[in-house]
């Protein structure tokens, strides 16, 4: 098992997770994060530290697409573990629907 972050995290990318996680296992890409599956030890408690409600278990239906990317890109992004800011436009992307195919980006973001 592990967690997964998902799709509204792009564009908001507030952060507030990975200060909290014990081992260090979010990556960030230009627009949102994804957590290495292999190194998540399922302890939980990055899930309700999101404002964006983005991170789920995936003892959860429907998370198959979201396994795959955070399991790709955790590869090739950087390690975060610092927050930083988040995006100052995050507050009006928190909800919106479609946010994969309008934004998402392969990029990597800048890590810490
Ligand atoms: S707290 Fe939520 S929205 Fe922010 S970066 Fe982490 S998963 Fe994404
Ligand atoms: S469940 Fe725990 S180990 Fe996994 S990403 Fe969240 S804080 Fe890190």
């Amino acid at each position: 098992m592990t967690y997964v972050v998902v799709e509204n995290c792009i564009k908001c990318k507030y952060m507030d997770c990975v200060e909290v996680c014990p081992v260090d296992c979010f990556y960030e890409g230009e627009n949102m994060l994804v957590i290495h599956p292999d190194e998540c030890i399922d302890c939980g408690v990055c899930e309700p530290e999101c404002p964006a409600e983005a991170i789920k278990p995936d003892t959860e239906s429907g998370l198959d697409q979201w396994l795959k990317l955070n399991a790709e890109y955790a590869k090739s992004w950087p390690n975060i573990t610092v927050k930083r800011d988040p995006p100052a436009d995050a507050k009006e992307h928190d909800g919106e629907a479609g946010k994969l195919d309008k934004y998402f980006s392969p990029n990597p973001g800048q890590g810490d």
